[in-house]
Formats: C-alpha cells, structure tokens, sequence
C-alpha cells in the first residue's frame, strides 16, 4: 500500500479519537509491552499518559540505550543558500516573510571555507541546505555543493525541495548519504493554509519524497512534522506510520525523525498549535517506544538545558555550533538573512562537554548503519 492511502485509513478525526478514549489501563499494558502497536501509541500520546511519564522516560533510557549504546551523534548545517521563490508562512526564508537582510547563494570558493571551518571543530557529518530556488540552485549546482562537503566530510545529507528519483540518483553518485525532509504536517487543509506558493504546494508529492530517495540510494531517511502547526500528539502518531512505512519499503536505508518546534516565527505568523516541553517530553518518550530502532534528532532550535535533558531519553544526534545563515560559519558572519533563530548557542566544544558530563559519547562519524546495511 502507499503512504498516502496509509494514511487515509487515519484521519485526524479518528486518531483524536483513538487517543482521547485511552485509560489509565491502556497506557499501562503498552508500557508493559515489548513489541507495540498503533493503538499502543495512542495511549501513550494520550493525556492519561502524563502521570506515566517517569516510567515511561525509563523505558526509552533502556530501549535507547539497548539500540544505540551511550552515543549522541553529532553533525552541523550548512546553509547553502537562501534564497527562496516559495510562500510557507511561518519560515523566515519565505519569499514574502517580510523580512530584508541580504539573501545570498555560496560560490564553490565559500562553500570550501565553510567546509574547512567545521571541519576544523572536527565534524564529520554535515546536513547541506538551500531554500527552494531551482534556478538559483539547480541539481548541476548540488551535484558539485555535495562533492566538494564529501572532500571534508564522512557523511553528506541533503535537506531541501523535493526531487524527483533521477535527481537523488545524482545525488547519490556524488556521494550523498542521507535525505532529511520534513512533511512540516501531515494535516492536508493545514498543510494548504501554510504553504502558499512554490513546489511545496504539491503534498503528495512532497509525502512520497523520501521513499523517492530511499529507492535511488539514499542510505539515511530523516522525516519530522513541524511541530506546532497542527495538534502534535496527531502528528506524532502519523510521523510514525510514515516511519514504519519507510522501514518497510527502504528497507536498506536507516529512518530517522527530527523534533522541530516552531518557536520564532516571522511577524505575520501566529503558532496555530504551541508545544510545550511537557508536551514534546511525552512524543518524544511515546515515539522512542514505539520505534525503538529509529534514531531521533534534536537540534538546536532546542535549548541547551532542555536538549541536555533529553538526550539520555531517547535523542540519538543532535546538531551543534549551529548557523542558521548561508555563510555564518567563516564567510558572512551575521550579515545574512537567517532561517530561524537558535535556542542552544553552545560551541560545538561545549556540547561535546555537555554529552561526556553526562556519561554519554560524543561520535563525530556515524557509520554503524553503513556498515550493516550495505
Ligand atoms: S520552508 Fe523551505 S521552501 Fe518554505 S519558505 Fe522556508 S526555505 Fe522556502
């Protein structure tokens, strides 16, 4: 079955429904549970489950640690450009965000120099960004942008627009590993109020880009729903059947999910939907338990004292000494027009400390999946 017929069997009307009709006696018995189903999750995303919550963050320390060991990986973005021709409202990149500092694409030159800058702090993974400006950043473009980060680093991923199978191909063949793109929701009439104008419009499109990249290549699949835009306990369960949707039909490849709040938005745009920390407390522990094997990202959108708080939970990678601004690690400084501002402003240093305080190893180069994938 594909993913959009998948999730046509959930409308929100009926996972709202599902969670709200959890007890007390169904969030115990999925606590209790070693394999958990979709009825499982709802009763851990359930109000009910808040007075679950010490035992259930137990349970993801031990999934987690049972998973992934003591590690948190860590890896940085690097912005290659914002310019952007689409209108999604609550981004600062967005054509008509209002917003007027300098928007600028990296030439080959300054792409190196932030390369050798992260480098430098001794990242090994790195996450390339653009908006969505295929004329300013066509696919020769990203070929040559991801074939000169793999001179510097071990692992290159992409998140951008979604592309069609050929385009990952290409992608692929100059070294790119991972593909992180977030449905920012899942809801349909959500994502059309938010999303409007550019490529992006297109949901189903941009709903079956990651399987599009599994199947031409890409060895690591990233996925997340911004979180605010829509109820996030709804969300969080879709993020999960598009997961286990993705460990079925990419079985080669290694499925990730991203936390992304919106915090600061631009002046015209309100947060439908706050997270709280509560909140994003408990997706986080009811996703960890439901899918033990996925890695879960956290980035520093986050602060640090929340971030440090939750990595022993269940995170498994976390960025550092992020910018947020094409050229804000060696080229423009601050000159440049910013995606969003950063919670965690630590040095990349200072959460390596941060991670071995906590008993925990800072790994700069992730290859176990690689290697047992193939
Ligand atoms: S979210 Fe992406 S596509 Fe949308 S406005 Fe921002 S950069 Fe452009």
């Amino acid at each position: 079955m594909n993913l959009v017929d998948e999730l046509a069997a959930w409308p929100s009307e009926r996972v709202t429904g599902m969670i709200a009709d959890m007890q007390p006696r169904h969030v115990e018995a999925a606590l209790h549970r070693e394999e958990r189903t979709l009825p499982d999750l709802a009763a851990l995303l359930s109000p009910h489950a808040r007075a679950f919550l010490e035992p259930m963050a137990r349970e993801a320390q031990r999934i987690t640690r049972r998973q992934f060991g003591r590690v948190v990986n860590l890896y940085a973005p690097i912005y290659l450009s914002n310019a952007c021709t689409a209108d999604c409202l609550y981004c600062g990149f967005a054509a008509q965000s209002g917003m007027r500092q300098r928007r600028v694409t990296l030439e080959a030159d300054a792409i190196r120099a932030e390369c050798r800058a992260l480098a430098e702090h001794g990242f090994q993974s790195v996450l390339l960004l653009t908006g969505e400006a295929p004329k300013m950043t066509p696919l020769s473009y990203l070929e040559d942008a991801v074939a000169i980060a793999r001179e510097y680093f071990a692992s290159v991923s992409i998140e951008m627009f979604a592309m069609d199978a050929d385009a990952y191909r290409a992608l692929c063949e100059r070294g790119l590993d991972g593909v992180t793109l977030y449905m920012e929701t899942y809801h349909r009439p959500t994502y059309e109020q938010v999303h409007r104008a550019g490529g992006k419009r297109d949901y189903e499109y941009r709903l079956d880009a990651l399987e599009r990249a599994g199947l031409a290549g890409a060895r690591r699949l990233n996925l997340g729903a911004l979180l605010g835009l829509f109820d996030c306990g709804v969300e969080a369960f879709w993020m999960a059947v598009h997961a286990r949707h993705l460990q079925k039909a990419c079985w080669q490849s290694a499925v990730a999910i991203s936390f992304p709040r919106l915090r600061n938005t631009p002046p015209r745009f309100g947060i439908p939907a706050p997270v709280n920390d509560a909140d994003l407390v408990q997706l986080v522990l009811a996703l960890r338990l439901f899918l033990p094997e996925c890695g879960f990202s956290l980035s520093t959108r986050e602060s640090a004292s929340f971030r440090d708080a939750l990595f022993p939970l269940g995170v498994t990678m976390m960025s550092a000494g992020s910018s947020t601004r094409p050229g804000g690690y060696a080229t423009y400084g601050d000159e440049t027009l910013e995606q969003f501002e950063i919670q965690d402003s630590r040095s990349p240093e200072e959460v390596v400390a941060a991670i071995r305080e906590a008993g925990y190893d800072p790994v700069w180069k992730d290859f176990d999946h690689a290697f047992f994938l193939g």
